[in-house]
């Protein structure tokens, strides 16, 4: 959670930013304005004073109080329609020296009276997937646009995948906060790659921190780990990957298998498992390879507590070709 109190604190600097090169772009038109008319400074010097004369005048003689307000407001709206007209005279359009807000609904406040915006929820969500560790793939795969069409050359592939389509939707609705593991098994270019995409972009928009990594880096995070022997500044990599909300392992069965490796891997799914958080993994390997490959323990870890997920067909980016 760490993680995300830093996104949160970054998006609301960025949106900070903004009001304030807002406010800077339209003091800069003012003074632009006000080089140009000398009528202007002295209405803006005027109406600069509005706070300290309704001061003046509600600790003044108490007499009359409302009635001096009243004209005071009359003399600032008759002093605000000159402005407009001496504006529109110079060539500028009437609000020119407005804050022109990147959102007007919270003037870039970030808050919509006590909710966030909705501005800052889509920063968020963004912030999401870049910290997902997915980069582009992110902005372009998701499910709606993931096609059952490439599996239609056989019935039984097609409503298999119909059925895969739909647990992974159902899915990434759930967890987090439901607990649960999936295994997605099949394959080269038969669309694994494409769902668990889709699920990480559903979870994170859904407001949940993901992280998505190959089997391959977080080996090599355990690695520095192993070697950083407590390096000031030097912050433990594994981390990120025993914290994420939902964690999504591409590619099991491609990295280097080694005694390190499997301890690695064990160690990781293993804690997730005890924390019940919820973790995605896809391998190209079946159930006989995964068993050769891996230690006992993992392949018995895996098949016990994750769900499995079988993806069948022809190969997609063969057909998309
Ligand atoms: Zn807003």
């Amino acid at each position: 959670m760490a993680y995300l109190a830093e996104q949160i604190r970054e998006v609301r600097q960025r949106i900070a930013d903004r009001r304030a090169a807002a406010e800077e772009a339209a003091e800069n038109r003012r003074r632009e304005v006000e080089e140009k008319s000398p009528e202007i400074q002295k209405i803006d010097a005027s109406l600069a004073k509005t706070a300290k004369k309704i001061f003046e005048i509600s600790t003044g003689n108490r007499d009359g109080v409302r009635e001096k307000i009243e004209e005071l407001r009359r003399e600032n709206a008759e002093l605000l329609a000159e402005r407009r007209a001496i504006l529109e005279v110079l060539g500028y359009p009437a609000d020119y020296t407005e804050i022109r807000y990147t959102c007007p609904i919270c003037q870039d406040t970030g808050y919509d009276g006590t909710k966030t915006c909705a501005c800052m929820k889509r920063e968020l969500t963004l912030e999401g997937f870049r910290a997902s560790g997915i980069g582009h793939l992110i902005e372009k795969q998701s499910f709606e646009n993931f096609s059952l069409d490439y599996y239609r050359s056989s019935k039984e592939d097609y409503a298999l995948m119909e059925q895969t389509l739909a647990a992974a939707k159902e899915y990434a609705e759930n967890v987090p906060p439901q607990y649960g593991n999936l295994l997605m098994m099949g394959g080269t270019g038969l669309g694994k790659t494409h769902l668990s995409t889709a699920i990480a972009r559903r979870v994170i928009e859904r407001g949940y921190e993901v992280r998505y990594e190959s089997v391959q880096n977080v080996i090599a995070a355990y690695e520095h780990d192993r070697f950083r022997s407590g390096r000031e500044g030097d912050d433990e990599e594994s981390r990120v990957y025993l914290d994420a909300e939902l964690l999504i392992l591409d590619d099991l069965g491609t990295e280097l298998v080694n005694s390190f490796s499997i301890s690695a891997l064990y160690h990781l799914l293993n804690t997730r498992i005890n924390r019940e958080k919820p973790t995605v993994v896809s391998t190209n390997l079946m159930q006989e390879e995964l068993q050769a490959k891996y230690a006992d323990r993992i392949f018995s870890r895996l098949l016990g507590e994750y769900r499995i997920l079988l993806f069948q067909g022809m190969n997609v980016r063969y057909q998309k070709k």
